[in-house]
């Protein structure tokens, strides 16, 4: 193996534990030159990442020196290429990546070469956590049987997991029923400090390297809280992240958020994201990097750190990062890492000149907020976004001003009148799936406005009941509701459950609460889903489970749950209550999101708050009501009992704590964890090196992204003849394009999996069917609110088909179109057609086209329906990158130039001019126009392929054969 490079001069030792190991030293940068030691922390490790990856292929010199360059205030142009140390993954957006590594698998298998020369080169870890839904709660054996529905639900997809573990040396599942992703990363997987290079000839051949990552789910950001780079990306970065392949982002600027001052008591480190959260929505990071400092960020300690840093995405950072000090070894330390891995971590961030906690004047930041940390209040966020915090005394007044505000200024539009409506329910059990009997499942009765609220990677609308849940006999409610009552009650979501200071509040509050005689209303739902084992060995240890229980905090499960909309179907008796009135329901959870229809289909007003908050506001049953004046309830010798009364001391919470972090407790629990799942282990799985496809699966499929795959790429060639598939407006989401939730029995997707024997009742998601190319492509731009401007803006996946008519030059008839008026079809019906002819297709596009959750499926399933080109006014960034990634041409119009002045109503046909002769990064091209009428126009657009690599990936039809052929030919 050859040496590694050493630019500049970096490549130096430092010694840990009477070792010597070899690192890439930023001192010897800034001796250099380069003035490293002011740039945020966060930035200098993205650096390291440049320094030692640059072979002048991936990482060029350049790149070194401009980011070592970084300046707090300058114009943001450049893209940094960083390959990053690991991936982790959710089970939703995991399954469709190894399909695609088992494709490129095959597809080496079927060119005579050994399967195991696709392997992905960095670690990659794959957390089962999105699948479990609360179908039972409030009983003790909750747990076991959400835990069996889960693994009858999802077993296909499980059996395809087990084969990618045996398959692979570098991916890594962990099972259900263990935690959660970021948790389970923060407790286990996170090693701070990584090495490399047993294979180099050298004495001296360990490299050591901070651990950085990206992850395909946005809250990756909870490592930031362990001072470790990493953020959530799309699908396609994330392959690519995997294949070794550099993960770009344009250069960030850097906002600074000074810490001081410490929490008063009573307050929680709940209480602070939310203001933070609050706090940075308004100084609009976006794109930024957000990097925490000062002596109160020195004293949080990692699990409140990782809290803040966990809703990032939704202060809209990239990053809520915290540099590394001596709280991040005690973390280590505390959960389990050996003390020789521990030595070996602070040694490493001394040598680099990056331990301990920044003061001010320190590093130069694009930008300083200040926050002093006694300032903070107990908060509650909501009714629909996470960022409209409320504090605690003000809850019922708001509530109130939201019942009464219009829906458009994010209120729910009700009138003073209706406050008093009181509605009974009551019922002996009796269960049916479909609820409102209209024979469409209760999900897709209300399907979510995405052009608002689109839902996330992570929010999939399983919230309805499915023949599963038949063998859960709800029980007897009996009870009233009115606007306002509490119907879910949620302890969940990794921005909590990773907390033990929050966790032990929520069991200390609830012992207090059941010694007064206090009892949780019938009609709420209370569910408890840690994001680790651990967390039920310290409540068990504690003592304090059994108090949860009794207010009907059970166990549910260890996974995402009611954070992401798994909250599973309420009472039918409580649905038809709710939706028969129109009442304005809540549900009080300790989750980071809280759009509308995100935690469950008929509950509006959704408050985020910390766990012990959430047992209080089930104890009440409503949230229209000021806790700190008014009784959450009667105690049982007849008293009014305030929350005052009920919270915990924080001199109580810190003596439960010491028996929160244990290392013995995680080593024990994160031990062969899989031996630990017997379910799991009863999972048959085919073995072998490349998958054998099922043609029968209805959850997994070979793509066709290899289809006639060549070990040459061949030259960039023309697109000429394009019909339009679409023409839409402004802020189309990629969950318009690609929809994660429910699927309509009516459309395309519906119909193929009916036609293949699945019932309506197991249609599943289109998320957790993301491993079938069919159900996907036929859900491309299937979302029921896109609006295709080619039909007057009418709503659904719908297009105009036009038969084969020419190319926009003429050559074949041009302007035949003028002659028909195009038949209606849904788009995937449309493209099929498109596709029998031999047309290219073209989406035209408004302003920030892709905008959303980045989701790979929206760029795949493009691809797949044949677009070959995607003109719009503006692109979200990763949107735009993952088009290229998969073979698609993103183009801009000049500023100034819509689908509307150019007066496209979907007759034209399109030719791409420029495309052969050496095409360069944004250079600008010709779109000719051809109308129905004959006339035609050209029009200047701007190439939206940013950089010379994503040239080559275009050339190579994107970067899954891009990467293959790069290994067939290396092999
Ligand atoms: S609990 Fe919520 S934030 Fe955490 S991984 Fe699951 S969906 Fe994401």
């Amino acid at each position: 193996m050859s040496n590694p490079p050493n630019p500049f001069g970096t490549l130096q030792t430092f010694a840990s534990d009477g070792a010597t190991h070899r690192f890439y030293s930023l001192p010897a940068l800034e001796q250099a030159g380069f003035p490293v030691q002011r740039l945020p922390v966060s930035i200098r490790l993205v650096l390291e990442s440049l320094l030692r990856n640059c072979d002048g292929r991936r990482v060029a010199e350049p790149a070194v020196r401009a980011l070592a360059s970084w300046r707090p205030d300058t114009p943001r142009t450049e893209e940094i290429p960083f390959v990053v140390a690991r991936i982790v993954l959710q089970d939703f957006t995991g399954v469709p990546l190894l399909v695609d590594l088992a494709a490129m698998r095959s597809v080496v298998q079927r060119l005579g070469k050994d399967a195991k020369l696709i392997e992905p080169l960095v670690p990659v870890d794959l957390v089962v956590d999105h699948s479990v839904q609360v179908d039972v709660s409030g009983t003790p054996d909750a747990f076991a049987r959400n835990l069996e529905i889960e693994f009858r639900r999802n077993r296909e997809r499980y059996q395809f997991l087990k084969w990618g573990m045996q398959a692979f040396d570098t991916f890594k599942v962990v099972p259900p029923g263990i935690g959660i992703v970021h948790q389970v990363n923060l407790e286990y997987l996170a090693q701070g400090v990584l090495s490399t290079g047993s294979q180099i000839s050298n004495l001296k051949s360990e490299i050591c390297y901070p651990d950085t990552l990206v992850g395909t789910d946005s809250h990756t950001t909870m490592i930031n809280g362990l001072g470790i780079v990493g953020w959530g990306v799309g699908g396609i970065e994330a392959e690519a992240g995997m294949l070794g392949q550099p993960v770009y982002f344009l250069t960030p600027d850097v906002v600074g958020v000074h810490l001081t001052g410490a929490l008063c008591e009573g307050v929680t480190a709940t209480d602070l994201a939310l203001t933070v959260t609050q706090m940075l929505r308004r100084a609009k990071v976006v794109g930024k990097f957000v990097e925490y400092f000062g002596p109160g960020a020195a004293a949080l300690p990692v699990v409140d750190r990782a809290t803040i840093a966990n809703m990032a995405p939704e202060y809209g950072a990239t990053m809520g990062f915290f540099p590394i000090d001596a709280e991040c070894v005690a973390y280590l330390r505390a959960t389990g890492r050996t003390a020789e891995h521990c030595a070996l971590y602070e040694a490493y961030y001394r040598a680099q000149n990056l331990w301990g906690m920044p003061e001010k004047g320190q590093i130069d930041y694009s930008q300083e907020l200040e926050l002093d940390l006694g300032s903070v209040v107990p908060s509650v966020a909501g009714p629909k976004r996470p960022q409209d915090r409320i504090e605690l005394p003000n809850l019922r007044r708001d509530f109130f001003r939201a019942f009464q505000r219009s829906v458009t200024e994010n209120g729910f539009g009700k009138s003073r009148a209706e406050l008093g409506k009181v509605v009974p329910v009551s019922s002996n059990g009796a269960y049916h799936p479909g609820g409102g009997g209209s024979g469409e499942p209760v999900s897709q009765q209300g399907a979510v406005a995405a052009g608002t609220n689109p839902i996330t990677e992570r929010e999939m609308v399983l919230n309805r009941p499915s023949p599963d849940s038949v063998a859960a006999p709800a029980p007897q409610v009996k009870g009233k509701i009115r606007h306002g009552s509490v119907l879910i009650a949620a302890i969940t979501s990794c921005t909590n459950t990773s907390n033990p200071s929050v966790m032990l509040a929520a069991g200390l509050l609830a012992k207090k609460a059941v010694e007064r005689g206090l009892k949780v209303n019938p009609v709420v739902k209370a569910s408890l889903a840690p994001g680790s084992r651990v967390v039920t060995d310290y409540l068990k240890k504690t003592g304090l489970q059994k108090y949860l229980n009794k207010l009907r905090f059970n166990l549910v499960g260890y996974g995402c749950t009611t954070c992401i909309g798994n909250s599973g179907p309420l009472h039918p008796a409580i649905e038809e209550a709710v939706t028969k009135n129109d009442l304005i329901t809540a549900a009080v959870l300790s989750g980071n999101r809280n759009f509308e229809a995100r935690i469950h289909q008929n509950i509006k007003a959704n408050f985020l708050m910390s766990p012990p908050l959430v047992v209080a506001f089930a104890l009440a049953g409503r949230v229209d009501i000021d806790l700190s004046c008014e009784p959450l309830g009667t105690a049982k010798d007849g008293t009014p009992v305030f929350l005052a009364d009920l919270w915990p001391t924080r001199e109580e919470v810190r003596t439960a704590m010491e028996s929160a972090l244990k290392p013995e407790t995680f080593r024990k629990l994160y031990a062969n964890f899989a031996a630990q799942n017997p379910k799991w282990n009863e999972i048959p799985s085919s073995v072998g090196n490349s998958y054998e496809w099922d043609r029968q699966s209805t959850y997994i499929q070979e793509p066709p992204f290899f289809e006639d795959f060549s070990l040459e790429a061949g030259p960039i060639a023309g697109i000429t003849g394009a019909r339009a598939l679409g023409i839409f407006g402004d802020s189309v989401t990629t969950d318009h394009i690609s929809p994660a939730g429910s699927i309509k029995q009516s459309s395309p997707a519906g119909k193929y999996l009916l036609e293949n024997g699945v019932s309506w009742a197991d249609f599943n998601s289109y998320g957790s069917r993301r491993g079938n190319d069919r159900v996907m492509t036929r859900g491309t731009f299937a979302n029921v609110r896109i609006k295709n401007l080619m039909l007057d803006g009418e709503e659904g996946g719908l297009t105009l088909y036009f038969p084969r008519s020419g190319t926009a030059s003429g050559s074949v008839g041009a302007g035949s179109g003028a002659a028909t008026a195009g038949e209606k079809l849904a788009i995937f019906d449309a493209a099929m057609r498109y596709k029998a002819d031999g047309t290219p297709l073209i989406v035209i596009a408004g302003q920030e086209y892709g905008t959303g959750s980045s989701r790979d499926w929206a760029a795949k399933g493009t691809r797949l329906l044949g677009v070959k080109v995607v003109v719009a006014q503006s692109f979200e960034r990763i949107h735009r990158s993952n088009l290229v990634g998969m073979g698609v041409l993103p183009l801009q119009f000049v500023e100034g130039t819509t689908a509307r002045t150019l007066q496209l109503d979907g007759r034209e046909t399109y030719d791409v001019l420029g495309l052969d002769a050496g095409l360069k990064p944004q250079q600008n091209l010709m779109l000719r126009i051809a109308r129905g009428s004959g006339e035609v126009l050209d029009v200047t657009v701007r190439c939206r392929i940013d950089t010379p690599i994503e040239i080559e990936y275009y050339q190579h039809g994107g970067i899954l054969p891009y990467v293959l052929r790069q290994i067939v030919a290396r092999s």
